[in-house]
């Protein structure tokens, strides 16, 4: 049998609450937001709505693919190591970023094993339908972080044709993944796919994935067969020139190199969501030029 004097009596209950609510201001303004998981799938659905509120509805889309990259580099490394560098920066800055993603274009590595190549409207109608469900979940500012360079034609498309029909949201593109110049020398001439520069970054990201042994097993060299000017494009350039999904000298790569051009990517990201969020002209603009494209003759001059 529970003894009576156990329970706190009324009066000490209403001190208890005096006392809580005599606390100085500062004490509450000093506590320290809960966190809050950058990672969409790891939120409740009351962090989530927190989150969003924090985020001021700026939300990160890492976009990878899964592609051979090189003998010595996993299947995934663009969509690993976008992720990595797209969490660190919504750490920094707050963003809520969304899961994995890697439903792009790489049409053109259909004869390598492990590929994964989605219909071109698939693509588009994916992650049309997943834009249009994060806005509609609070995400107005969609931040598309692209670490895969097939989608270089895909991205501004998809952003461009966002203007035929409303939006109650904008779609920002951003690729900035390997700094121009600065930081350790690039020995590597190509470096352009499972090289120099992306071996050092997934010596930072995953390294256990890495296998430099194997580096120099295959030629990342140009084959160079196709004989038109670079002005005249096709889609079977990259082929011509890396059948073997290997465009640089893996071997080269360094932790040093790696740990400056993530840093750089990381760091390029942070400062691409500030933008974002202090960019109050897109939205406004974006609205008023819906409205105006539904009468053209009437807008002047
Ligand atoms: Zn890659």
């Amino acid at each position: 049998m529970r003894s009576r004097s156990c329970r706190p009596s009324l009066p000490a209950i209403l001190l208890l609450c005096v006392a809580c609510l005599s606390l100085p201001a500062t004490t509450w303004a000093q506590a320290p937001p809960p966190k809050l998981s950058v990672h969409w799938e790891e939120l409740t659905a009351s962090d989530f709505r927190e989150g969003i509120h924090r985020s001021q509805g700026v939300c990160l889309l890492p976009f990878g693919i899964i592609e051979k990259h090189g003998p010595h580099l996993p299947l995934g490394t663009d969509l690993l190591d976008v992720r990595f560098a797209a969490l660190h920066a919504a750490e920094q800055e707050y963003a809520v970023v969304f899961p994995e993603y890697y439903f792009g274009q790489i049409a053109e590595a259909k004869h390598e094993p492990g590929t994964m190549a989605y219909s071109r409207n698939l693509q588009l109608a994916l992650l049309q339908e997943t834009t249009d469900e994060m806005a509609r979940n609070g995400c107005k500012k969609i931040l598309i972080v692209n670490g895969h360079g097939g989608n270089n034609s895909l991205l501004p498309f998809f952003a461009q044709t966002q203007l035929d029909k409303p939006h109650d949201y904008v779609v920002y593109i951003f690729d900035e993944r390997t700094p121009r110049q600065g930081g350790p020398a690039r020995t590597d001439k190509l470096d352009m796919h499972a090289g120099q520069s992306e071996t050092s970054k997934m010596m930072i990201s995953h390294p256990e994935l890495v296998h430099p042994d194997r580096a120099a097993s295959e030629s990342g060299a140009d084959q160079a067969r196709q004989k038109i000017s670079e002005d005249i494009y096709t889609g079977i350039w990259w082929y011509t020139r890396f059948p073997f999904h290997y465009s640089g000298e893996g071997a080269t790569a360094t932790r040093e190199l790696g740990e400056y051009q993530m840093k750089f990517w990381i760091d390029s990201v942070v400062k691409a969501i500030q933008q974002v969020k202090g960019d109050d002209v897109s939205l406004k603009l974006q609205k008023e030029f819906y409205e105006k494209s539904t009468h053209p003759l009437d807008t002047q001059p």
